[in-house]
Protein backbone atom coordinates (compact mmCIF):
# COMPACT_ATOMS: atom_id res chain seq x y z
CA UNK A 1 0.00 0.00 0.00
CA UNK A 2 1.26 3.29 -1.20
CA UNK A 3 -0.03 6.88 -0.84
CA UNK A 4 0.90 9.30 -3.77
CA UNK A 5 2.02 12.44 -2.15
CA UNK A 6 3.64 11.02 0.81
CA UNK A 7 7.36 11.28 1.28
CA UNK A 8 7.40 8.69 3.66
CA UNK A 9 6.64 6.29 0.87
CA UNK A 10 8.87 7.73 -1.34
CA UNK A 11 11.99 7.16 0.74
CA UNK A 12 10.45 3.52 1.06
CA UNK A 13 10.39 3.16 -2.65
CA UNK A 14 13.82 5.29 -3.03
CA UNK A 15 12.73 8.48 -4.88
CA UNK A 16 13.88 10.12 -1.44
CA UNK A 17 16.80 9.63 0.35
CA UNK A 18 17.90 8.99 3.13
CA UNK A 19 20.10 7.80 5.78
CA UNK A 20 18.89 4.36 6.82
CA UNK A 21 19.92 2.64 10.03
CA UNK A 22 17.79 -0.13 9.58
CA UNK A 23 15.78 -2.15 7.07
CA UNK A 24 13.93 -5.25 6.81
CA UNK A 25 11.20 -6.48 4.47
CA UNK A 26 7.98 -4.91 6.42
CA UNK A 27 9.69 -1.77 8.07
CA UNK A 28 12.48 0.91 7.52
CA UNK A 29 14.14 3.33 9.90
CA UNK A 30 16.36 6.12 8.71
CA UNK A 31 17.75 9.68 10.40
CA UNK A 32 15.15 12.48 10.91
CA UNK A 33 16.42 15.15 8.54
CA UNK A 34 16.48 17.33 11.07
CA UNK A 35 17.07 16.14 14.59
CA UNK A 36 16.14 16.99 17.65
CA UNK A 37 18.67 15.14 19.36
CA UNK A 38 21.94 13.81 18.95
CA UNK A 39 20.25 10.80 17.91
CA UNK A 40 16.93 10.78 16.10
CA UNK A 41 15.66 7.78 14.45
CA UNK A 42 12.34 7.32 12.54
CA UNK A 43 10.70 3.62 12.10
CA UNK A 44 8.21 3.50 9.95
CA UNK A 45 6.17 0.54 8.25
CA UNK A 46 6.61 0.07 4.44
CA UNK A 47 2.93 -0.03 3.88
CA UNK A 48 1.59 3.24 4.64
CA UNK A 49 -1.05 4.04 7.42
CA UNK A 50 -1.72 7.48 8.51
CA UNK A 51 -1.37 7.20 12.01
CA UNK A 52 -1.11 4.90 14.96
CA UNK A 53 -5.05 4.60 14.86
CA UNK A 54 -5.46 3.75 11.30
CA UNK A 55 -6.19 0.29 11.67
CA UNK A 56 -2.26 -0.94 11.43
CA UNK A 57 -2.50 -4.68 11.86
CA UNK A 58 -1.19 -6.19 15.20
CA UNK A 59 1.91 -8.04 13.83
CA UNK A 60 3.07 -5.08 12.14
CA UNK A 61 2.87 -2.75 14.79
CA UNK A 62 4.72 -5.13 16.81
CA UNK A 63 7.38 -5.54 14.83
CA UNK A 64 7.99 -1.43 14.44
CA UNK A 65 7.67 -1.65 18.70
CA UNK A 66 10.19 -4.52 19.07
CA UNK A 67 12.82 -2.42 16.44
CA UNK A 68 13.22 0.41 19.20
CA UNK A 69 15.60 -1.91 21.00
CA UNK A 70 17.61 -2.75 17.71
CA UNK A 71 17.81 1.17 17.06
CA UNK A 72 18.72 1.46 20.29
CA UNK A 73 21.30 -0.47 20.39
CA UNK A 74 22.69 0.42 16.40
CA UNK A 75 22.65 3.75 18.03
CA UNK A 76 23.96 2.93 21.65
CA UNK A 77 21.57 4.38 23.75
CA UNK A 78 20.21 1.62 25.28
CA UNK A 79 21.99 1.99 28.58
CA UNK A 80 21.78 5.62 28.59
CA UNK A 81 17.93 5.90 27.75
CA UNK A 82 15.95 7.15 24.96
CA UNK A 83 12.77 8.44 24.43
CA UNK A 84 9.76 7.15 21.64
CA UNK A 85 7.56 9.44 20.82
CA UNK A 86 4.46 9.03 18.42
CA UNK A 87 2.69 12.62 16.74
CA UNK A 88 -0.86 11.77 15.92
CA UNK A 89 -3.04 14.08 13.99
CA UNK A 90 -2.96 17.88 14.50
CA UNK A 91 -2.71 18.54 18.29
CA UNK A 92 0.14 16.64 18.58
CA UNK A 93 1.49 18.29 15.32
CA UNK A 94 1.94 15.39 13.09
CA UNK A 95 3.06 16.84 10.33
CA UNK A 96 3.72 13.73 7.70
CA UNK A 97 1.15 11.65 7.87
CA UNK A 98 2.59 8.57 7.42
CA UNK A 99 2.54 6.62 10.90
CA UNK A 100 6.51 6.98 11.97
CA UNK A 101 7.69 6.38 15.93
CA UNK A 102 10.69 8.92 17.05
CA UNK A 103 13.35 7.14 18.77
CA UNK A 104 15.39 9.97 20.36
CA UNK A 105 18.19 9.92 22.84
CA UNK A 106 22.12 10.61 22.93
CA UNK A 107 21.78 13.78 25.62
CA UNK A 108 19.84 14.10 28.74
CA UNK A 109 16.32 14.98 28.24
CA UNK A 110 14.09 17.01 30.69
CA UNK A 111 10.24 15.83 31.34
CA UNK A 112 8.40 16.89 28.34
CA UNK A 113 11.29 17.60 25.84
CA UNK A 114 11.86 17.46 23.21
CA UNK A 115 8.56 18.75 22.60
CA UNK A 116 8.41 17.92 18.58
P1 LIG B 1 6.07 14.58 12.98
O1 LIG B 1 6.13 16.05 13.22
O2 LIG B 1 5.07 14.22 11.87
O3 LIG B 1 5.88 13.74 14.20
O4 LIG B 1 7.50 14.16 12.45
C1 LIG B 1 7.88 14.19 11.11
C2 LIG B 1 9.38 14.16 11.10
O5 LIG B 1 9.80 13.84 9.77
C3 LIG B 1 10.03 15.49 11.46
O6 LIG B 1 10.84 15.30 12.61
C4 LIG B 1 10.84 15.86 10.23
O7 LIG B 1 12.08 16.43 10.54
C5 LIG B 1 10.97 14.55 9.50
N1 LIG B 1 11.04 14.66 8.07
C6 LIG B 1 10.21 15.38 7.27
N2 LIG B 1 10.55 15.23 5.97
C7 LIG B 1 11.62 14.39 5.96
C8 LIG B 1 12.41 13.85 4.90
O8 LIG B 1 12.22 14.10 3.70
N3 LIG B 1 13.43 13.04 5.28
C9 LIG B 1 13.68 12.71 6.58
N4 LIG B 1 14.71 11.90 6.84
N5 LIG B 1 12.94 13.20 7.59
C10 LIG B 1 11.92 14.02 7.28
ZN1 LIG C 1 3.13 6.87 3.10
Amino acid sequence: MVKDDCIFCKIVSGEIESNKVYEDEHIVAFEDLNPMMPVHTLIIPKDHYDNIADNIPDETMAHIMQTVGKIADIKGIRESGFRVIVNTNDDACQSVHHIHVHVLGGGKMNDGDPSL
